[in-house]
């Protein structure tokens, strides 16, 4: 360890949990300058067959790259390839190199560059991530042709050739090429300096399951002082050259985790039940086909939350409803005959997409979910589509977020009966009775709750919109994170009238904010007859190593007392009490 250099903690993008130690493995992409040579008239037909051949060669290794993609990541990170398929199959981009080495006389190797650049160039300049994402998979792609072009000068060739050991991959960004071909005996963690959390380097790192960090600001400036590395893919913390405590700290805390695993593994076989035998359903908070498999590895109960819209951010065009349904079935499909709760788009407040939001000043407050999609009802439709297509194995439940009325339940609704009349018309098979339920996390919404039950099958209260909407204490200000309280007496309230409002029409009610993983909160949740978890998959142990130890009339007890206090910090006091007292220090052994 360099200890001239003292340690320096960059922040980035947590992109795939895990900690990573170890020494760095600078991957830099080779400048690719290819040099001006001129073919003389009579080689020009020659030239361009070449170059056709290189396409051919590229096309079969983006194929081959993406079956194997597939196998480790499934459908969703086999997509990645199908962008770049898409740009190499572009015809006008063929056209061009073509017209260019004729015009020009010059090398395909040349051409491609040159006018490869031109598109990236283009896309480079709009400053956001869908293009910039883009721009980088132009450049993949043209790297790849260029490589069959000159098989003997390879630039960007294979990754893991000059890796000593296992060491820790730092790169400015990490082509999806690249990682498909990481050897992951070879790989400790990825950390870059630019992408973000639906990059595809973030995609594929979590489908490889290493820890990976993007978007780290000026890695590049100090990440060349450093000798040792460790990458905290649960905070997005990359620490340069640690100081003794901190490296300990962390060994430690890499041990414990494994440790952690293990008793987590064996315990997630035992069945979610209280103390006093009632069975409690914890699902999982999903967003993409790769978590499937944390879902039945933690032996969750299904899905209670699928964010669509994440798969909307990664992909860079709308998804088509072939797209969507292949995504869907594939979750349907892994996980029967455990159920799955797929949410509708919900797009605005903090969830923007490059393709669909507009820009308005108050996005919390604008255009958002259902808002925005009755806005865009070709989109919809083949969302809608493509969810009810995949839902014949029915276990595929939809629910409808951001709902502030009755009148957008009765809309979305009418709209559902639609589109199962065309597709039955169409003869595509579906569950005809698919529930349908609602996002409890607006306060209207909440306060209106016994009127929503009539309409629909399911609640899920989604207490990070809800408290924020109670509060008017934006979720991801820290400036009014102290306003922004999970145990505040009025979201309390609202948790209890909605659960009560289910309770009275008989129909079910789950909940997947982030507060359902909260060790204070389960008691209290339970206590207000709460019996359906969702949260993050590695979650699913603790919290029912948590509900094994409760007992739901004592909780009940519990919850009637914090209901009757004013402020969150009466409330918190009485929790860690109550906790204290039923768990102790440490229930996660
Ligand atoms: C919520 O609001 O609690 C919720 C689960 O949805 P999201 O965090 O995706 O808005
Ligand atoms: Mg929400």
């Amino acid at each position: 360890m360099n200890r001239k250099i003292r340690e320096k903690i960059l922040k980035g993008v947590a992109a795939s949990p895990g900690i990573a130690i170890g020494t760095p493995f600078f991957y830099v992409h080779e400048i690719l300058n290819i040099s001006r040579e001129t073919v003389p008239d009579h080689d020009i037909e020659n030239e361009i067959l070449k170059y056709k051949a290189a396409l051919e060669l590229t096309k079969d290794k983006i194929l081959e790259d993406k079956k194997n993609a597939s196998k480790r990541g499934g459908h969703e990170a086999a997509k990645i390839f199908d962008s770049h398929l898409l740009i190499i199959d572009d015809q006008v981009l063929i056209d061009e190199v073509i017209y260019f080495i004729s015009e020009h006389n010059v090398h395909s190797s040349y051409a491609v560059s040159k006018v490869m650049k031109g598109y990236q160039a283009a896309f480079e300049k709009i400053q956001n991530q869908y293009f910039s994402q883009r721009a980088f998979d132009i450049e993949d792609v043209s790297r790849r042709i260029i490589t069959n072009l000159t098989p003997d000068d390879k630039p960007g060739s294979e990754l893991s050739k000059g890796i000593k050991g296992r060491q820790i991959v730092v790169s400015d960004n990490i082509f999806p090429s690249d990682t498909v071909n990481f050897n992951k005996d070879h790989l400790l963690g990825i950390v870059t300096e630019f992408g973000g959390k639906t990059s595809h380097a973030a995609i594929l790192s979590r489908a490889l399951e290493v820890p990976a960090v993007v978007g780290v600001k000026s890695l590049s400036k100090w990440v060349n002082k450093a000798s040792l590395l460790i990458i905290d893919g649960y905070s997005g913390k990359v620490i340069l050259n640690p100081r003794p405590s901190t490296f300990e700290s962390y060994k430690k805390r890499q041990h414990d985790e494994e440790k952690q695993l293990e008793n987590d593994l064996k315990f997630s076989v035992l069945p979610s039940i209280t103390l006093d035998n009632q069975q409690i359903s914890i699902l999982s908070n999903i967003q993409s086909v790769l978590e499937t498999d944390n879902v039945i590895k933690w032996n969750s109960d299904g899905v209670g939350l699928f964010r669509t819209e994440i798969l909307f951010e990664s992909s860079l065009s709308i998804l088509s409803e072939d797209d969507q349904y292949n995504i869907y079935n594939e979750v349907s499909k892994k996980l029967y005959p455990k159920k799955v709760i797929i949410r509708i788009l919900d797009i605005g407040g903090d969830k923007l997409n490059d393709k669909i939001s507009v820009k308005e000043d108050n996005p919390f407050l604008g255009v958002r979910g259902m808002r925005l999609l009755f806005d865009h009802p070709k989109l919809l439709k083949s969302h809608l589509r493509a969810i009810i297509r995949a839902s014949s194995r029915k276990n595929i439940s939809i629910i409808i977020p951001f709902v502030a009325n009755l009148t957008e339940v009765k809309k979305t609704k009418a709209l559902i009966t639609k589109i199962k009349k065309e597709l039955s018309d169409e003869g595509f098979p579906f569950d005809n009775d698919i529930r349908i339920g609602v996002m409890i996390e607006i306060p209207s919404a909440a306060m209106i709750a016994d009127h929503i039950a009539k309409a629909v099958d399911f609640f899920s209260i989604g207490t990070n919109d809800l408290t924020q909407y109670v509060l008017a204490a934006d979720r991801g200000n820290e400036r009014v994170s102290n306003i922004y309280e999970s145990f505040h007496p009025a979201v309390i309230r609202m948790i209890d009238m909605t659960i009560k409002a289910a309770a009275k029409r008989n129909i079910n009610v789950g909940l997947c904010g982030q507060m359902a993983g909260y060790p204070l909160a389960i008691p209290l949740l339970l206590g207000l007859g709460l019996r359906e978890f969702s949260v993050t998959p590695f979650l699913v142990p603790v919290v029912k190593k948590i509900i094994r130890r409760l007992d739901t009339e004592e909780c009940g007890y519990l919850a009637r007392k914090c209901l009757k206090q004013g402020s969150s910090r009466a409330v918190s006091s009485i929790l860690s009490e109550f906790f204290g007292k039923k768990i102790g220090d440490n229930p996660l052994q």
